[in-house]
């Protein structure tokens, strides 16, 4: 392929995309919140009644608006999706000296979020369609390496216990996620889905976050709805939503006037005044979707019949929330001229994350290998999604 005949390819897809955005003002952020419900009306509540923190009406409002939203029987929200993921986590009992399987494609949040229990993420590959855990490259790594000893399943070479699984349901695509909990039913190993981008996103229409032990959202303010900072964990579990619940606060033992605690606790709850943001805009996620469903549309109908470069499309069973519209690239030597080309004209986009073994603080982790994920993370490229487009 001849240099000219390269830079003709990526002008056409910096052209179809610059023509979806035209009506929007330069530049285009990635994903800008947008404000146009209740959210001034209920911060201002919380600033009028002087109910600013942990304890406060939109907190417990919030998380029952969240559940109904979700059809999880309870949500827990939490300061961020970061403290979410670690307090789930804990709950399932991973702590130091254990690993725990992470897709090498994520934002660094859910491998953070494992060395915080003390613990070790162990990187698995994904699959190129769906971005999420690949089950069948999984089971096999996992039968491979790893081996009964009573209760526990360990790495034969690092003499670990295997902890958990977290799929990530990447993009707000759904990971396989029937597949990921039966290999996790099978081998004894929790599964707490990491759905932070997938608010909105189901599988035969059950929400993301409510096929694992629990799962946990984000919202921050990059989400599809954000609280300014903020989490939640999703569980059926009425158990395990009372002690994510103690947990998160500071574990103080209920009594009217004694101050009594029973056990280190983390203080991640919730500020009443981000749930007051969040519950105003969790009001708009019918409008966000639909709005960011037609995005993906013009997206779509704009890259058809492009030369080298599909936009990752809809999945079988699975409803996608659009969180971030991404591309594929035939040819990852494009990526980078591409980037430059759509920022020269004021467009925010960006390419998949580094992958989570490229990190200094994660390079010696084990892994398997991790060929899509390399692959991957060479040739996606996220584009402008928020609903104000
Ligand atoms: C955003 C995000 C999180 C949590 O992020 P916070 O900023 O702590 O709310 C976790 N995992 C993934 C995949 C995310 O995109």
């Amino acid at each position: 392929m001849t240099e000219g005949s390269a830079e003709a390819r990526y002008e056409a897809i910096v052209d179809a995309i610059d023509a979806v955005l035209a009506d929007a003002p330069r530049p285009v952020p990635l994903h800008a919140p947008l404000f146009d419900g209740n959210e001034a009306a209920y911060v201002n509540q919380c600033v009028a009644t002087g109910w600013v923190s942990t304890a406060g009406a939109f907190v417990e409002r919030f998380e029952r608006e969240l559940a109904a939203a979700t059809g999880a029987r309870f949500a827990v929200a939490t300061c961020t999706g970061t403290a979410a993921l670690h307090a789930a986590l804990l709950l399932q009992g991973v702590g130091p000296g254990d690993e725990v399987i992470v897709p090498a494609l994520t934002f660094v949040a859910t491998a953070n979020a494992v060395a915080h229990c003390g613990a070790v993420p162990h990187f698995a590959d994904v699959e190129s369609y769906s971005c999420g855990l690949d089950p069948d490259r999984l089971a096999s790594h996992l039968h491979r390496i790893a081996e009964r000893r009573g209760d526990a399943l360990v790495n034969r070479a690092t003499g670990r216990r295997v902890a958990a699984i977290v799929p990530v349901h990447c993009f707000g695509r759904m990971a396989p996620i029937d597949a990921l909990v039966t290999i996790g039913d099978e081998l004894g190993l929790p599964v707490i889905e990491d759905a932070a981008e997938a608010l909105g996103s189901t599988f035969r229409q059950r929400h993301a976050g409510t096929f694992g032990r629990c799962g946990v959202l984000s919202f921050n303010g990059n989400k599809i709805v954000t609280a300014g900072g903020g989490g939640a964990i999703l569980t059926d579990d009425a158990e395990l939503a009372a002690a994510a619940r103690h947990l998160t606060s500071t574990a103080r033992l209920p009594h009217a006037w004694r101050i009594e605690h029973d056990r280190v606790a983390y203080n991640y709850r919730m500020p009443n005044l981000n749930a007051a943001l969040a519950t105003a805009q969790l009001e708009r996620l019918p409008a966000f979707l639909a709005a960011k469903h037609a995005l993906a549309g013009r997206y779509d109908e704009a890259l058809r019949g492009i030369d080298g470069a599909e936009l990752l499309g809809p999945q079988f069973d699975a409803v996608c929330n659009h969180w971030l519209n991404t591309i594929r690239l035939n040819d990852p030597a494009d990526a980078e001229p591409l980037l430059a080309a759509l920022h020269a004209r004021g467009i925010l986009a960006r390419p998949a994350w580094t992958p989570m073994h490229r990190l200094p603080m994660f390079g010696d982790c084990p892994r398997d290998a991790l060929t899509v994920t390399e692959a991957l993370a060479k040739s996606l490229i996220s584009l402008p999604s928020g609903a104000n487009l």
